[in-house]
């Protein structure tokens, strides 16, 4: 059961105790694939998202409308620091999974080693890779297929061709993908499988039930351990606060992304010194090329092709992408001749680099209830990641045939050939401040994982160090940079996490 305001039920709820096993906070690619383990295992599940419920038949392709739709902070979250990043999330059923591109990689196994290697982890590769396996299964990932590539992704995949780098068709969760381009805004044909079409329904079919525009707001104790939550009913216009509800459970699970978990938790004085720190979010850098001929990039999937060449050895995966003009202007430097270069729009393409970030930021409270003041300092060594990212970007694009390379670096001009890609996009000599359209939406770590508690904030359960009762089942958990799009691994993460509580509860 799903329900939102103008339900009888939802109303109904206001100023009521609910009691239920467990309760979960937030229903994007964790708390959603966790409600389906505990629902299956026969426990009672209520889980609250702040968001609003919208699908194919509300989503909306003008920007500004998608981005109060569905996106934490109407769309303008941002991390101050040293340099201006955006930290886009989801805020609505489904989560995050309702905006992305549908992208799924697994977590490598070489980084999952690394990980094991550096924290404290009670299980190996050989117990998540079922779970890795099993999500890829449900959520139905396939390979992208060339006839609905577009100009854009073609292009990516020519350069590759010509250079011999490896890469591929992306692997994503949307099979019947019509290549509308428009998966950040809700995928208005209802192809993209995100959570909202694969969790939440089969949750709700073994009895979960799913409360939106409802903001868990503080914990319920007795005795000092915790027993349940208090979530506010908001008004879906003015996001004010209508009713108060409360939920005991015998498990709260806190999934409400790696920005709003974090906030959650220290708002309510829960858990240790790494609640909140040691954020990663996976920040991008991008250029634009400019073909002879035309690309319409807005046709066809906006992210249908990988470079892996450069993953491993220096941190960056490159990804083709796609924006909308306003997007495209505001992020790269058009200089004078700005109006006359968007002209060439329809034969432009977009490819850059999500790097695995050094860089560790924190979260805290804003004092305004679901804002999180999120800071970033961006250290010299991922600084250099990101022109990397925009260099082996700009040489696929020239090998793909583009005429010039527009690079997202203030000052630098409009290049004319690899020689001048390599000549300007010189990690050596570009400075931080330089670098513009530097963006992210992959928050995650901040509430990282091991059993050692002096070290991270969650057991290898998810339980929160400290704390009785208190679970963590989102990206927040992963307990360093994970280096590839998260969704999947979240998912099997919390999967495996929730059908093991699930058995203590049973
Ligand atoms: C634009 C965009 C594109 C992306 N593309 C890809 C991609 O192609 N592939 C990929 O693998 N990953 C992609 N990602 C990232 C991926 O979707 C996320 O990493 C993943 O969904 C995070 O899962 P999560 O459970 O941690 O949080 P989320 O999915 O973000 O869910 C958290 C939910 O909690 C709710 N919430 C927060 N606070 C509260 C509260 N106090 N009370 C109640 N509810 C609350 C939020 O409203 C939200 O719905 C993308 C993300 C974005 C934003
Ligand atoms: S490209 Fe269009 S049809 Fe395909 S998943 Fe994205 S929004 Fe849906």
């Amino acid at each position: 059961m799903i329900l939102g305001p103008g339900d009888a039920q939802w109303s109904a709820l206001a100023e009521q105790t609910t009691e239920v096993d467990v309760v979960i906070i937030g229903s994007g690619a964790g708390g959603a694939a966790a409600s389906m383990q505990f629902a299956d295992a026969g426990l009672s599940v209520l889980v609250l998202e702040e968001g609003g419920h919208f699908d194919e038949r509300a989503f909306s392709q003008d920007q500004g409308v998608a981005w109060r739709q569905l996106y934490a902070d109407d769309g303008q979250r941002v991390m101050s620091g040293n340099l201006y990043v955006p930290v886009a999330g989801g805020r609505c059923l489904g989560g995050s999974t309702v905006v992305n591109s549908a992208i799924c990689f697994t977590i490598p196994q070489w980084r999952f080693e690394e990980w094991r290697a550096e924290h404290d982890l009670a299980f190996d590769w050989d117990e998540l890779q079922p779970w890795l396996r099993r999500t890829e299964r449900f959520i139905k990932v396939t390979a992208s297929r060339p006839s609905i590539y577009g100009g854009n992704n073609a292009a990516c995949q020519r350069g590759l061709d010509a250079l011999g780098w490896s890469g591929g068709p992306m692997m994503r969760n949307a099979p019947a993908c019509m290549g509308c381009g428009a998966c950040q805004m809700g995928c208005p044909s209802g192809a993209k499988l995100s959570v909202a079409k694969t969790y939440i329904p089969r949750a709700t079919q073994a009895g979960a039930r799913f409360v939106t525009r409802a903001r868990a707001d503080e914990v319920v104790r007795d005795d000092g351990r915790v027993v349940g939550v208090r979530a506010a009913l908001l008004d879906p216009e003015t996001r004010e606060p209508l009713h108060s509800i409360t939920v005991r459970a015998r498990a709260v699970v806190v999934a409400a992304g790696a920005i709003r978990t974090p906030v959650f938790l220290q708002a309510n004085d829960l858990g240790n010194d790494h609640v909140g720190e040691h954020l990663h979010v996976h920040p991008g850098s991008g250029v634009i090329g400019v073909m002879n001929e035309e690309v319409q990039g807005w046709r066809g999937i906006p992210q249908g092709f990988y470079c892996d060449e450069w993953h491993r050895s220096e941190g960056v995966m490159l990804e083709s992408f796609w924006a909308t003009p306003e997007v495209f202007y505001m992020s790269f430097p058009f200089g004078n001749d700005g109006m006359t270069g968007m002209n060439d729009f329809s034969k432009m393409t977009a490819l850059g680099g999500l790097i695995s970030d050094a860089s560790e930021g924190s979260v805290r409270p804003s004092g305004t209830p679901g804002r999180a003041k999120v800071n970033y300092q961006v250290v010299d060594a991922d600084r250099r990641k990101l022109v990397l990212a925009q260099l082996r970007s700009a040489q696929i694009l020239f090998a793909a045939g583009a005429r010039s390379v527009r690079a997202g670096v203030y000052g630098v001009p409009e290049l004319t050939s690899p020689t001048e890609a390599a000549q300007y996009l010189d990690p050596n000599t570009v400075r931080l401040k330089q670098l513009m359209a530097v963006y992210s939406s992959h928050p995650h770590g901040t509430t990282r994982m091991g059993d050692d508690p002096t070290h991270s904030a969650v057991d290898s359960g998810g339980k929160l160090h400290g704390e009785e009762g208190v679970y963590v089942m989102d990206g927040s958990l992963f307990p360093d940079v994970l280096g590839v799009n998260p969704q999947v691994t979240i998912m099997a993460m919390a999967s495996m996490l929730a059908q093991r509580l699930a058995t203590t509860l049973a």
